[in-house]
């Protein structure tokens, strides 16, 4: 397979000054550094599904975009029932009933931020995120909520190497002075919990201060390997279980069939996520 870029070909040497980081991205590059360059540096339109069957995994991606929002309007103070008479869905009707009757447990009162947007700098560059829901008790914890509605449910140890799990924490922890009296708040103050819709269990994630230290240097460190590379084609992932559901197959000669929609570990929020990070004003900075 000869990957080289043909004559006149355009290949960006390195990363644009600008570029921000957020966790789909930092998770592509960490997944296989070649994707990462075929998607942020040369913008490669995706020439394959991401899951078989095609229809399913539209419909899997958009029930879950919509129990989004429902969780979102009924934070908003939006009757329940009203919101479940505009549901026709099955699957998104069972997942709104899960929640309405298994909420997550014991998280902080009394102020709750939905779909809420933070950026901080790290290594040269800006860190972005958007969290489903931020719980807090102003001095005391601040706890981010992810909605998951994935039907197979990663492993805690899987949930705990994610780069969501590490960049969220983080920058609860950077950008939390605006939800905590003006305080910044400290890593043992933050936790991160996943809820599942399918079942309605979650895993929770403390935090302290060692493993806040750990991934401001990790990061760190991921973004300055990431704007150091100079290959014109930059490594292709050994793990070729990372392909099965990678756009980028039949690209780079990793087959032409997409893995089972049942088998997605993950909820495909880059649908929605690029437009809403441009939303984020400077000035959290
Ligand atoms: S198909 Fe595999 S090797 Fe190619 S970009 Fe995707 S994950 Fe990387």
């Amino acid at each position: 397979m000869d990957l080289t870029p043909a004559k006149g070909d355009r290949v960006p040497a390195s990363l644009p000054a600008g570029f921000e980081f957020n966790q789909a991205s930092l998770q592509d590059y960490v997944d296989c550094p070649r994707r990462f360059q075929l998607r942020y540096l040369l913008m490669q339109p995706w020439p394959a599904l991401v899951a078989e069957p095609p229809h399913e995994f539209e419909a899997h991606a958009r029930r879950g975009a919509d129990f989004h929002r429902l969780v979102h309007q009924r934070g908003l103070g939006l009757d329940p029932e009203i919101l479940a008479s505009t549901i026709h869905d099955p699957i998104l009707k069972r997942w709104w009933q899960t929640y309405l009757a298994h909420p997550p447990e014991d998280l902080p009162e009394p102020l709750q931020y939905f779909e809420v947007l933070v950026a901080a700098p790290l290594a040269g560059h800006r860190l972005l995120a958007k969290f489903d829901l931020l719980a807090v008790t102003p001095g005391k914890r601040l706890v981010i909520v992810d909605w998951k509605t994935m039907r197979r449910r990663p492993s805690r140890t899987t949930l705990a190497k994610k780069l969501q799990t590490r960049l969220y924490r983080l920058l609860a922890v950077e950008t939390g002075a605006r939800f905590n009296q003006g305080q910044p708040p400290r890593p043992e103050q933050v936790e991160m919990i996943y809820w599942f819709a399918e079942d309605a269990t979650t895993e929770r994630f403390p935090y302290d201060a060692d493993q806040y230290s750990a991934d401001r240097y990790e990061l760190s460190r991921l973004i300055e390997e990431i704007t150091a590379r100079q290959e014109p084609v930059w490594p292709l992932t050994p793990d070729v279980r990372q392909c099965r559901f990678c756009t980028y197959r039949s690209l780079c000669e990793r087959g032409i069939w997409a893995g089972s929609s049942e088998d997605v570990e993950d909820d495909l929020e880059f649908l929605d996520l690029e437009m809403d990070l441009e939303q984020i004003a400077e000035t959290e900075f």
